[in-house]
């Protein structure tokens, strides 16, 4: 047999496979939830998990207050784990992937989607459409293949105009906060390397027929969720615009260590629970327990997560 790429990343996915069935507590590999929202066959799937500081959650919360949104074992272990979810839409030959995971070099633990994507026959040249909520890496650089080119070869890729002309601005490495640096060397390369098959949109603008962009803005200057229509119900993937399934519905309001500009990032996340509630919405939210799906009540002036 000849080894081209091909044979040789099968091979290297069941190797991948067999390694992590064997540390199955390393990563959350092959989890996907499926259900149905009008024509859309949607399955969540795991990218793994990302380990975060405890005292990056919520600059300036007191331990009662990381204790009761995170729990007194995470707080006391100084770390918490957030799950990756990944959605994938699919209706007649279109296979519709809401942001990209991680790929091969970000972290150890996170990088999976793409065996989660072949349990359910679904190989990376069979995707039609990446549309990105943000240009952080665990959304973005699983563009990419452990050969440095192009993963979704057949793919649209869709990215906010203001995400885009952020993330390729050569300025911002150098104005961006050191620790971020990282995402924006990252999000460059990735974004040169899908330029010529990439597109932009606009907020409400509907990206593909049925599938409309929300402002989203905060977490990084050009986020959006994604809200998928089927007459009066709707579904909303809100990305990284809610990350945690007790304080950004709890605490709206609170700045949080994760977005790069706290009060937009609070402002649109105000707005987007009342759109939720005001529509009755379903939601999924990629950092959510998996896999993420849920709806939101008001609750005592403020508002509560019921995962479904
Ligand atoms: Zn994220």
């Amino acid at each position: 047999m000849t080894i081209n790429r091909r044979v040789f990343l099968k091979s290297l996915a069941t190797t991948l496979a067999t390694t992590v069935a064997a540390g199955a507590s390393h990563k959350l590999a092959f989890a996907a939830a499926s259900s149905r929202f009008g024509d859309w066959q949607i399955d969540v799937v795991s990218d793994g998990f990302i380990e975060l500081p405890v005292a990056r959650a919520l600059p300036g919360a007191s331990d009662d207050e990381l204790q009761h949104f995170l729990g007194e074992e995470t707080v006391a272990s100084g770390s918490y784990r957030v799950a990756c979810n990944l959605v994938v839409l699919r209706k007649a030959d279109q296979v519709v992937l809401i942001d990209a995971g991680a790929g091969p070099s970000f972290l150890d633990s996170t990088g999976v989607a793409g065996e989660a994507l072949s349990s359910l026959g679904i190989e990376a040249d069979q995707v039609t459409h990446v549309l990105f909520t943000h240009a952080h890496p665990d959304h973005l650089w699983g563009v990419k293949d452990d050969f440095d080119e192009v993963l979704f070869t057949n793919a649209a890729h869709w990215i906010s105009a203001t995400e885009w002309n952020y993330w390729t601005d050569p300025a911002t490495v150098s104005r961006i906060s050191a620790d971020r640096q990282f995402f924006a060397v990252g999000a460059k390369d990735r974004l040169a390397l899908v330029a010529e098959q990439s597109d932009r949109f606009q907020p409400e603008q509907e990206v593909l027929p049925g599938i409309v962009a929300i402002d989203t803005s905060g977490h990084t200057p050009g986020h959006v969720a994604f809200q998928v229509n089927d007459g009066d119900n709707s579904l909303v993937i809100v990305g990284d615009a809610l990350t945690n399934v007790r304080f950004s519905f709890e605490q709206p309001n609170r700045i949080t260590g994760s977005d790069q500009d706290g009060q937009m990032a609070a402002e649109s996340r105000l707005k987007l629970l009342d759109r939720l509630v005001a529509q009755k919405s379903e939601l999924i939210g990629f950092h959510f327990p998996h896999p993420g799906t849920g709806t939101v009540e008001r609750n005592n002036g403020a508002y509560r997560f019921v995962s479904s």
